[in-house]
């Protein structure tokens, strides 16, 4: 189906809040819905994803480092789609997360194994322009495969419209790891996601006819 693309640009003096609604006050203990930030357009989040992982090049013997990868990222998306709809699909251009791999580039000096980009599109499918997450996850390589899991368990949270971090050390968003890889949503993980799915999603705020 033919689709077109254009970058948006958020409209000057357009608080936050405008297209988000109330901002969140703090859910108490159970989740940590307080650091999670909408964009200037409203909350990044959606009913429904589409998803592309980088494929596989090499299905030999010498391909296992690139096997590990995928399956450590399919197991991630895998726990995430216990939560959330999330399909699969072969075609980059039909995904609003698109998972590679690749070690991130240096963020001021510093290393790390997984980074997510977001930007706002305005997409034209079948109908109107609409606003749209296209989220670039960065996964490295060069980990072990629970590591590489727990890293992109965390970079698809952000990427589904967590944007901020937890403190506490077991949740999957949390600001720093703990001692073991965390390769499941805690509870608070999922409470905050629950929270989040239920605010009003991008809105049509700067969108052209
Ligand atoms: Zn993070």
């Amino acid at each position: 189906m033919a689709m077109e693309v254009r970058p948006w640009t958020a409209p000057r003096q357009v608080p936050p809040a405008t297209a988000a609604g109330e901002l969140p006050v703090a859910g108490g203990q159970g989740d940590y819905r307080q650091a999670i930030k909408p964009t200037p357009a409203g909350w990044p989040r959606r009913d429904q994803w589409c998803l592309w992982i980088e494929p596989i090049h090499d299905h030999g013997p010498t391909g296992i480092w690139e096997q590990r990868w995928r399956q450590a990222v399919e197991a991630a998306v895998a726990t995430w789609q216990l939560q959330l709809p999330i399909r699969i699909v072969g075609d980059p251009s039909q995904a609003q997360v698109l998972v590679e791999r690749r070690r991130p580039p240096l963020q001021q000096g510093r290393a790390s194994h997984g980074r997510a980009l977001l930007q706002l599109l305005e997409v034209r499918r079948a109908g109107p322009w609409q606003l749209e997450p296209r989220v670039q996850v960065l996964i490295s390589p060069g980990q072990n495969p629970r590591a590489i899991q727990a890293t992109a368990l965390h970079e698809l949270g952000h990427a589904f419209g967590l944007w901020g971090h937890s403190d506490q050390p077991g949740d999957a968003m949390a600001s720093k790891p703990g001692p073991a890889p965390v390769l499941q949503l805690s509870p608070r993980d999922r409470t905050t996601l629950n929270w989040l799915q239920q605010q009003p999603a991008l809105g049509g705020i700067g969108v052209a006819p």
